[in-house]
């Protein structure tokens, strides 16, 4: 028998379905009006960074990139909007250290994500050679026993083939079976 359903939910930068990007950029325009209406005596604009991350953890560098300067101007044309409270000239300067800090943030996110993607892909392929149940995540264990995984002073069973459901596991899916 070899039932073998995943249940693991999809999962950061790995996952199958990525958010659309649509909606990224629907959060980003709500907080350049928010931006916008607070004024420019507050700094709601320090909340630009969230959309950055996310752009970046789940599209990628160069999206994140073109959202951060599309924040970063759109900024700039509400110093102009308000009629340049401080100066051209410093509204300029503070909107490229903007782009600048956005983009640099990107860039680290962007290195996490992929190192998750790849330790998600070393530890599915290591778990994949091992005796676990692929429904509950419990190991086999040399003398029979299914235990947690993060167990770390057990052996491991070697006669167990690999992707093995438990019993408790193999007796549900048996008892859902119709008829
Ligand atoms: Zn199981």
């Amino acid at each position: 028998m070899s039932i073998t359903p995943q249940t693991i939910p999809p999962f950061g930068p790995g996952a199958k379905s990525r958010p659309n990007p649509a909606r990224v950029l629907v959060y980003s325009a709500l907080l350049v009006i928010l931006d916008f209406v607070s004024g420019p005596q507050y700094a709601v604009s320090v909340f630009f960074v969230l959309p950055v991350i996310y752009a970046a953890w789940y599209q990628g560098f160069r999206f994140a990139c073109f959202l951060a300067a599309g924040l970063s101007i759109m900024r700039f044309m509400s110093n102009w909007a308000w009629g340049f409270p401080m100066s051209h000239d410093t509204a300029l300067v503070n909107n490229v250290l903007r782009a600048v800090t956005l983009i640099l943030v990107a860039f680290l996110t962007e290195q996490l994500a992929s190192q998750m993607r790849a330790l998600k892909t070393r530890q599915e392929r290591l778990e994949s050679q091992l005796p676990i149940c692929p429904e509950c995540g419990l190991a086999c264990r040399h003398d029979g026993q299914w235990v947690p995984l993060e167990d770390g002073t057990m052996n491991l069973s070697k006669t167990t083939p690999p992707k093995s459901l438990c019993p408790e596991c193999e007796r549900r899916n048996y008892d859902v079976q119709p008829g």
